[in-house]
């Protein structure tokens, strides 16, 4: 089965709307090829502006949301605000949010749930730090990181999944796994999947990598057998982006 490239841009939280207005004006005249999927996660704050500003052959992604469809949660976003923005993704579980809000991946995966209940698809985020790396701990990181959303979700809903493989030590570091590296991991995460979801579900999911990935590494990376896309942080804030968005072609 051939899983269609996917590449989103984390922005973080970074832009203004003139810097977002350039970019998007970039994004807007690029030529993407037909069987990339393309989203991009602007803050919050410019959700509805970029929304609304960019191709719809782009989609848009929140990056976090909370497991609720309304009520007293003092500055949290439900997914049906989201898709009545006409937001389609939204990520979660990503490192910085782990490590600087203290998300536990059991937290993460009730909001993977909940938000492919009411319809936005997710972008989740695992990987292992440089302390775990080095203990050869990197497979039993990710394993657990990715139990709590196998035991939340039916076969089905994988449908609505897209996971990121992002090793902490190369994300914003400039030290880009190797495509061995990243290869093997993402190799280890599909049979986990094949093990613990079931073979098809290892079969259809998209596994992307994440950590320092630009226009220059891009290629090498994506001629990997299980790297189906990339989730970009830094350079998805450049006109660079475009080139990883054809990094496959
Ligand atoms: C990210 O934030 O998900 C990321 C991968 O960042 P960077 O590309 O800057 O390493």
């Amino acid at each position: 089965m051939s899983r269609q490239f996917f590449v989103g841009g984390n922005w973080k939280m970074n832009g203004t709307t003139a810097s977002n207005e350039a970019l998007i004006e970039t994004l807007n005249g690029a030529e993407i090829p037909e069987d990339v999927d393309v989203v991009v996660a602007p803050p919050a704050i410019y959700l509805e502006s970029v929304r609304k500003a960019l191709s719809p052959r782009i989609a848009v992604s929140a990056q976090n949301c909370y497991h609720a469809q309304s009520g007293a949660f003092t500055g949290e976003l439900a997914p049906a605000m989201l898709a009545d923005l006409g937001i389609t993704w939204t990520l979660q579980g990503h490192s910085e949010r782990r490590e600087y809000f203290h998300e536990s991946s059991e937290f993460v995966a009730k909001k993977t749930k909940f938000a492919i209940e009411h319809g936005i698809k997710v972008i989740a985020c695992i990987g292992e730090k440089l302390a775990e790396r080095e203990d050869g701990t990197t497979f039993d990181v990710c394993a657990a990181q990715l139990a709590p959303i196998a035991e939340a979700l039916s076969a089905e809903q994988w449908a609505d999944v897209v996971i990121a493989y992002e090793p902490v030590w190369a994300i914003g570091t400039g030290k880009v796994a190797t495509p061995d590296q990243a290869q093997e991991v993402h190799a280890y995460i599909r049979a986990w999947l094949a093990e613990n979801v079931s073979a098809e579900v290892a079969e259809a999911t998209r596994i992307i990598y994440g950590g320092s990935v630009n226009g220059k590494n891009c290629n090498e990376l994506a001629g990997q057998p299980d790297i189906d896309g990339f989730l970009v942080g830094g350079a998805s804030l450049k006109p660079e982006f475009v080139n990883i968005i054809a990094a496959r072609a």
